[in-house]
């Protein structure tokens, strides 16, 4: 069984009328897993309009109710002043990070129960009760760095579930396969040193996307060294470019690290239609490309493997693509 945690709640994180990384992102997920019959509960936003032309499937995935992630979740990443500066630039609506990630007064509480989503969907599958799981939330994470929230990201949501597991439940090898188009700064900062945690992102090129980071130089530092990979992909590049990549360099790191379990940093503005990158990714693509993940889960972390939304800007390519992902999830092998 494949698990589904998401709470309306994420809508109440308000990014104003411009910003891109904005409530109707979740509106838009959650009408598609509808449309597509992979949840059976009420849609929580019937008022929202999107045509997302979205056929009807047979398979059904359980949903898991979210609980809140609490400040000291945050701090097996965040310093507490980090939590700190948070919390009050949300009471003040304050910006943060020069400009590119407004907060309101709910940004605080949202961000902790974006954080919970991912926690959830984590001891969902630790424990056994679903095979894999999809945490469906805002804000995303995965460009929060340990001492500095940037990039429409609070808290490293995907660092602190890796911190998690190791904790709560003994796991010594956690593997992260960030594909969201931008690289994942925020985790890689976490583990940079730490060899207990193989971190691997695939993004468009550093020199024509925010936030500037991930060449492929950039392979972790002492005893972390090798276990970072960044896999930077030319602009323009599509679903060919991404799965040759994978199967050339992605799956031979997770064959080489054998983790204990797989998690994913799941954005879906690779996509051809997204309107902040420049990569060619299909519906498609993000299916071959999970599939693919999936099958790595299945011969190293005993299928075991937790994914976590991070971007996707284009509200209909983001609802399809949630929804490819989530076929491949849930697909039996
Ligand atoms: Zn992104």
């Amino acid at each position: 069984m494949v698990g589904f945690v998401s709470s309306p709640r994420c809508v109440e994180h308000d990014t104003g009328p411009h910003h891109p990384e904005r409530p109707d992102r979740l509106r838009a997920i959650h009408r598609a897993v509808r449309d597509a019959r992979l949840i059976e509960s009420p849609d929580p936003f019937p008022e929202f309009e999107i045509d997302l032309g979205i056929a009807s499937q047979l398979l059904r995935l359980a949903e898991i109710a979210p609980k809140s992630a609490t400040e000291s979740d945050a701090r097996l990443i965040h310093p507490q002043r980090l939590i700190d500066n948070v919390k009050h630039s949300c009471e003040f609506g304050a910006v943060l990070d020069m400009g590119d990630t407004p907060t309101c007064a709910a940004s605080f509480e949202i961000a902790l129960l974006s954080l919970g989503c991912a926690i959830t969907a984590a001891d969902a599958v630790a424990r056994g009760d679903c095979r894999r799981a999809f945490a469906a939330a805002r804000p995303p994470g995965h460009h929060a760095e340990p001492d500095r929230s940037m990039g429409f990201c609070f808290f490293s949501n995907i660092a602190i579930v890796a911190r998690h597991l190791q904790r709560a439940y003994g796991m010594e090898r956690i593997a992260i396969v960030d594909f969201d188009v931008h690289h994942g700064n925020g985790t890689q900062a976490c583990f940079e040193d730490d060899p207990s945690v193989l971190f691997v992102s695939l993004h468009e090129h550093p020199s024509t996307l925010y936030p500037g980071s991930g060449q492929a130089w950039e392979v972790g530092d002492g005893p972390g060294r090798g276990t970072t990979l960044n896999i930077p992909l030319n602009p323009g590049g599509g679903d060919t470019e991404y799965l040759a990549a994978i199967d050339a360099k992605v799956l031979p790191a997770i064959d080489k690290y054998k983790p204990d379990i797989l998690l994913v940093s799941a954005g879906f503005d690779a996509h051809a239609d997204d309107p902040l990158a420049h990569m060619q990714v299909s519906d498609d693509g993000f299916e071959q490309i999970t599939r693919r993940l999936v099958q790595a889960a299945e011969i190293h972390t005993g299928g075991r493997l937790v994914s976590v939304l991070e971007g996707g800007y284009n509200l209909v390519a983001l609802g399809r693509s949630v929804v490819r992902h989530l076929i491949a999830l849930a697909d039996p092998i």
